[in-house]
């Protein structure tokens, strides 16, 4: 690529490791260098005349406006998103969904959004929007019918998650993507979980496909970040809209993106096969009442994901029998390799309590297959330690879970 400046038709592991590497950006080094700068110097007056015009991409005109590394970065993502026109970066995953949103929204205008979706998208429908004058109303992402019905002459963009927040339903994108376009409707899907490597969305008929870059690509649980892809059309309104709030990231954290970026197809292979190892082994074990895990055979979304996903990753939830929250608080206190904190998609394990029953609108939790009682569970983020040492832990844990219950399992 630094040779040749321009991508020949390769495969998405070829794209990982030559995306946004042109010699203009990268000079001599293997990876984009860490560009800072605010200021563009120019020799004289004449030179300053005859200086960057045009705000156009990839010409160095204010800090503001981006520099070489995050150049490089947007570059990458745009690469391996098949259909991608161009990449706006932001300062983090929430802020992308938010600029994606503001970019094809107008007061008046009503968002349709997953009733999975992540919590801080649900509130900003709730909050920032609704004082804007536009109204959210929610859907089951699993009811097409009842989707399409709910389209009226005011909705002007949907918000998808697949797998959802938490509860990890998969719903048929395509199709969802598909009843929004024929009504006009622009489509946005957050693909933080499958990333363009497991759901090329844009091919698959979305509109603007949102990554939070601190997740996966990043890897590494020390950067915030997040993206927006596109074709022309919607690309030109993220860049445009982006530009208007002020948003740029720090070259730093893009170096550190683009770093995580070369590694992220031999992450996601490890943790989706360590995830599906770890899935397996819960669903044999009789403390747990359903794994949430859509690469699993036989666990809801499975197969949706099958038909739609060409790869998965680390995090899935699981709902324990019983309604006993101080046994989940003896599981979580005894997992020695899963930390206990928000986020995921970085190299190390992670555990969190899930209780969706407040974040659902249309859709019910505990999910269907589960008693009333069966309501308390957990989200795991799946690392790169070795699966069997994670099973171990979760063994403990389930041992911890199992004593001094206040219900029978
Ligand atoms: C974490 C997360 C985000 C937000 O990312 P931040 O970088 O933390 O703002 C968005 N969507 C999903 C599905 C997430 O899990």
């Amino acid at each position: 690529m630094a040779k040749s400046g321009k991508p020949r038709d390769t495969a998405s592991a070829t794209r990982l490791i030559t995306g946004g590497r042109r010699a203009e950006w990268t000079g001599a080094v293997v990876n984009p260098p860490v560009w800072r700068a605010s200021t563009h110097l120019y020799e004289n007056y004449a030179a300053l005349k005859a200086g960057p015009k045009g705000n156009a991409d990839g010409r160095f005109f204010y800090g503001r406006r981006g520099a070489p590394t995050q150049w490089a970065l947007a570059a990458a993502l745009t690469e391996i998103e098949p259909g991608a026109f161009g990449t706006v970066l932001y300062p983090s995953g929430v802020s992308a969904i938010v600029g994606a949103l503001m970019a094809v929204l107008r007061p008046g205008d009503v968002l349709l959004m997953s009733d999975n979706a992540y919590e801080p998208s649900r509130a900003l429908g709730t909050g920032l929007l609704a004082d804007f004058g536009i109204e959210t109303r929610w859907f089951d992402p699993l009811e097409l019918p009842a989707f399409e019905a709910a389209i009226c002459e005011h909705t002007r963009a949907v918000l998808f998650e697949a797998p959802g927040s938490l509860t990890m339903e998969v719903g048929d994108i395509p199709a969802f993507a598909a009843a929004a376009r024929a009504r006009g409707v622009v489509s946005v899907l957050d693909n933080t979980w499958a990333s363009a490597l497991g759901f090329p969305a844009l091919e698959r008929g979305v509109d603007i496909s949102v990554m939070a870059l601190t997740k996966h690509v990043g890897g590494h649980s020390d950067l915030m970040m997040g993206s927006a892809s596109a074709g022309k059309v919607f690309y030109a309104r993220l860049r445009k809209t982006s530009q208007a709030l002020g948003l740029v990231v720090s070259p730093d954290d893009a170096a550190l993106a683009a770093r995580g970026l070369r590694t992220l197809g031999v992450r996601l292979e490890r943790e989706t096969a360590s995830a599906l190892e770890i899935a397996r082994w819960l669903a044999q074990r009789p403390e747990i009442a359903k794994v949430l895990c859509p690469m699993l055979p036989g666990a809801p979304g499975h197969a949706q994901w099958t038909k739609d996903f060409t790869g998965g990753c680390g995090l899935f939830s699981i709902v324990f029998r019983g309604s006993d929250d101080r046994a989940r608080g003896r599981f979580i206190d005894t997992l020695e390799l899963f930390g206990i904190g928000y986020s995921w998609g970085g190299f190390e394990s992670l555990v969190v309590p899930i209780d969706p029953a407040p974040l659902r609108s249309v859709t019910r939790w505990p999910p269907p297959g589960c008693a009333a009682q069966d309501r308390f569970g957990v989200r795991l983020s799946i690392g790169l330690e070795d699966p069997r040492d994670l099973i171990a832990d979760l063994e403990r844990a389930l041992a911890a879970w199992g004593t001094g219950r206040d219900t029978p399992a």
